[in-house]
């Protein structure tokens, strides 16, 4: 049996096929352009295959209810003829086989939990901090949506006192993801955050906004580890920061793990997603997810 995989990002579509371990016998990235051209890319791929299942994790916001006409589709995005593109009817068009739907960041989450740095737990979160801010759930080893998914880059966190930036999110300016993603340290020091030397402040602003994000996903769902992935996440040195400042703000409120088990890096380094994807495609059967 061989089963399917697609990360879809804005940018590019990961897809690739893989056994029923896991293991991905054959892989491509498409670049995202409009759906008509990037679909045809995608079908060129998987055509060559027989799959038994397929998983999808894409770039949202999507429709996930499927009792709404909106259900398998992109909705808000800037992306050029993908909001509102029905991205899983066309999928399932052309391949009738069964189909997991759910957001690239709990794709990742799946990902980390079942293959990568949360195999001991049953409850995880995964966040990443690249161009945007997201996160994805798992709750006893099921994706955490219903009827829509959660939206934990975009909540609102207090502002460092040191901090005056207005923040990049079109939407509220300086939520989490306005203050501390990617685009934000750029927009900050003019320079990009892999040029930036260690010691630089703006990742004292970085661990303080991620920290704070921490505590909030802790409180509301208690899980077992986090997992930290992304492009912002190549400074390993954030990792002890993020802790230090994520016990002061927890003020030992509720009992976590110790700190170093609890706040991890990603361990599937940017695999999180296509192998969550193609696990969700592997464990459909099994766990009847979605
Ligand atoms: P995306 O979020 O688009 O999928 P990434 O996760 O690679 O892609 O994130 C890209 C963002 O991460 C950019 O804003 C980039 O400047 C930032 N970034 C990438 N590498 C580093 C690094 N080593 N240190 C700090 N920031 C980085
Ligand atoms: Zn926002």
């Amino acid at each position: 049996m061989m089963y399917g995989g697609i990360e879809a990002g804005g940018t590019k579509m990961n897809c690739a096929v893989a056994d029923q371990e896991g293991k991905i016998i054959a892989s491509q990235r498409i670049a995202t352009r409009e759906p008509a051209e990037t679909l045809a890319g995608i079908f060129r791929f998987f055509d060559r295959y027989e799959l038994a299942a397929m998983g999808i994790g894409s770039f949202g916001p999507i429709g996930l209810d499927p009792k709404q006409a909106n259900y398998g589709h992109v909705l808000a995005t800037p992306k050029a003829g993908w909001k509102n593109f029905d991205f899983l009817g066309t999928l399932k068009q052309r391949y009738p086989i069964p189909m997991v739907w759910t957001t690239d960041v709990n794709a990742a989450a799946y990902g980390e939990l079942k293959k990568g740095a949360a195999q001991d737990c049953d409850t995880c979160i995964y966040l990443t901090v690249g161009t945007g801010i997201g996160a994805g759930v798992i709750v006893n080893n099921q994706l955490f949506q219903g009827k829509s998914h959660p939206e934990m880059g975009h909540i609102r966190i207090k502002r460092h006192p040191e901090d005056s930036y207005v923040g990049t999110c079109p939407y509220h300016q300086d939520c989490f993801e306005g203050l501390a993603a990617g685009p934000s340290i750029e927009a900050r020091t003019g320079q990009k955050g892999e040029t930036l030397p260690k010691n630089h402040p703006v990742w004292e602003l970085q661990s303080y906004y991620i920290a704070q994000a921490l505590v909030n996903y802790t409180l509301s769902f208690v899980p077992d580890k986090i997992i930290l992935g992304g492009g912002v996440m190549n400074q390993t040195h954030l990792l002890s920061k993020i802790r230090e400042q994520f016990l002061l703000e927890l003020g030992g409120y509720i009992s976590i793990p110790s700190v170093e088990e609890y706040i991890v890096p990603w361990q599937l380094v940017n695999e999180s997603g296509i192998k969550g994807c193609l696990q969700l495609a592997i464990d459909w059967q099994k766990e009847s997810i979605n």
